[in-house]
């Protein structure tokens, strides 16, 4: 048995602290923020609950694997999870397109909607088919056995589609329509296959939202952890971590304590795990992801309104009014309602909040910003104005009937979670590129592992849990090597 110290109590975090103990070591996870989840979070603002995280979450589909891990987790498993009828819905000159949950619906909504890309829109649908069939991810409906044949049969598809862009994907349709509605929900840079994969989740009944959505879920992690004997100190910022001769010995704290470890798993964004707790620079291969690969990130509002008012359900996505792209610098707006949770807002009342990606560029300037209190709130409160007005200009049965709960930006994510740009999700998976995942050792220190979804690309809540069990697994190899020395 191993004394794992991990860094961070964000979901990969939180996964490797619940393997540590399922693997019989002894675990403590250190926090820097007062409650744990990462970017898995939610806050109150009076009566309402404003959730920040689970859009879809991987792996509610319980004859996938991920399900099993979310299991161990005691993330899934005791809870309803909800499937709605669609995942997003964008809407262009009043004509709509959804990600429904039946693939034969989406089909032959795009085939309504635009008879001239018939081969383009059959290719489409055939290859979420085909991701379906061999990635195992869309539960045992979809999920077809896939040999060594079937991978072969299907590597035309998916050469083709991690080769181009989602903006290159959209390129091939004629009708504007699809186009905006391939491109709408995560933007033009992305690989095509990275759509394709959604799609075949979220139509593989695999991209439910638990019950409790974020916060709830990440109680219920931090509920099993504990419950596996697991310690989790709050408020407990790492600020360095001591070694001499290749060994990390012990981790220093903001509240000017240390802790003794066998092992030290960092669950931090990678530039607080190289340049604030290593103090050595970060390895060629992420320094190169850095460089090459894009991160996003996003500001976002949030409003009470009634319930009976919505003329949309689940995310909705809509491109904003030309006088609006230049403020916002941006072209879509994502909306989201919660009459799925119940319990975050009054009887009869609803909240709705809105996302709108901005680029790392924006990102910085939101950060650098916040150092004047003053203009930051200024201007979070003119962006809610905008807000306010692109959606009463859009759906005017609203007009007057929202309340502004909150405006959070790029720098309340770099504020709570540290992470540079204040992106929460990993590098953009760009097109011809095959995931992979980045080596979770840390060079000259054989007892430092790293586990944060930073390590493969797109990131994500699945992701997390990955690398928090796979930084365990390299701490069982060492114990294993160590007892066989
Ligand atoms: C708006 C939004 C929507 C999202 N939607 C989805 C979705 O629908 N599906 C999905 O799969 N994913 C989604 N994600 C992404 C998902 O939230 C992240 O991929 C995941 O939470 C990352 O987990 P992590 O543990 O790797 O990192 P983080 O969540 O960043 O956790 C890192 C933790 O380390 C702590 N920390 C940092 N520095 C220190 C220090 N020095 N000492 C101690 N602790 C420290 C931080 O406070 C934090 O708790 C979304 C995220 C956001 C914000």
């Amino acid at each position: 048995m191993a004394k794992i110290l991990i860094i961070g109590a964000g979901v990969s975090g939180l996964s490797a602290g619940i393997y540590a103990r399922l693997n019989g070591h002894d675990a403590t996870i250190c926090e820097k923020h007062f409650n744990a989840g990462g970017n898995l979070t939610g806050w109150q603002r009076g009566e309402y609950h404003v959730d920040n995280c689970i859009h879809w979450l991987t792996g509610t589909n319980p004859a996938t694997q991920d399900y099993k891990t979310w299991c161990d987790l005691g993330a899934l498993g005791s809870v309803n999870v909800y499937q709605g009828e669609t995942l997003y819905t964008f809407e262009q000159d009043g004509l709509r397109l959804s990600l429904n949950k039946d693939l034969e619906v989406i089909k032959e909504d795009m085939l309504n909607a635009s008879p001239l890309d018939e081969k383009e829109i059959k290719a489409f649908i055939s290859a979420v088919k085909t991701v379906q069939g061999i990635m195992g991810i869309a539960g045992k409906n979809h999920d077809k056995k896939s040999g060594v044949a079937a991978k072969l049969t299907a590597l035309p598809t998916l050469i083709k589609y991690n080769g181009i862009t989602t903006g290159e994907l959209a390129l091939k349709f004629y009708s504007p329509l699809i186009q905006n509605f391939i491109t709408s929900l995560m933007g033009e840079e992305f690989s095509a296959m990275a759509l394709i994969v959604v799609f075949a989740t979220f139509c593989g009944e695999n991209g439910g939202i638990p019950e409790g959505s974020s916060v709830g879920m990440a109680k219920r992690m931090e509920n099993r952890f504990k419950e596996l004997g697991g310690k989790l100190y709050l408020k407990k910022e790492a600020v360095n971590i001591k070694y001499e001769n290749g060994v990390a010995t012990q981790v220093e704290f903001s509240d000017n304590t240390t802790l003794p470890a066998d092992y030290i798993v960092i669950a931090t964004d990678p530039e607080i795990a190289y340049h604030k707790l290593l103090k050595q620079p970060m390895p060629k291969q992420l320094t190169q992801y850095y460089a090459q690969n894009t991160r996003f990130s996003s500001y976002q509002c949030a409003f009470a309104c009634d319930k009976s008012e919505l003329p949309f359900s689940a995310d909705f996505i809509f491109e904003i009014p030309k006088k609006y792209k230049a403020k916002l610098r941006t072209k879509n707006l994502i909306i989201r309602e919660f009459s799925h949770e119940k319990s975050f807002a009054p009887k009869g009342k609803n909240i709705i909040q809105t996302l709108t990606f901005c680029s790392e560029k924006d990102a910085r300037d939101f950060i650098k910003l916040r150092k004047d209190k003053e203009k930051y709130e200024e201007k979070k409160g003119k962006i809610a104005q905008l807000i306010v007005e692109i959606i009463e200009d859009k759906f005017p049965t609203l007009k007057g009937k929202l309340t502004l709960l909150d405006v959070w930006t790029p720098a309340t994510y770099n504020r709570y979670t540290g992470a540079e740009t204040g992106s929460f999700m990993g590098f953009i998976l760009p097109a011809k590129t095959i995931p992979h995942t980045l080596d979770n050792k840390v060079k000259n220190l054989n007892n430092v592992i790293l586990a944060t979804q930073w390590l493969q690309s797109p990131g994500g809540l699945p992701i997390a849990a990955k690398v928090g069990k796979a930084a365990i697994e390299t701490i069982n190899k060492k114990e294993k090597a160590l007892q066989r020395a």
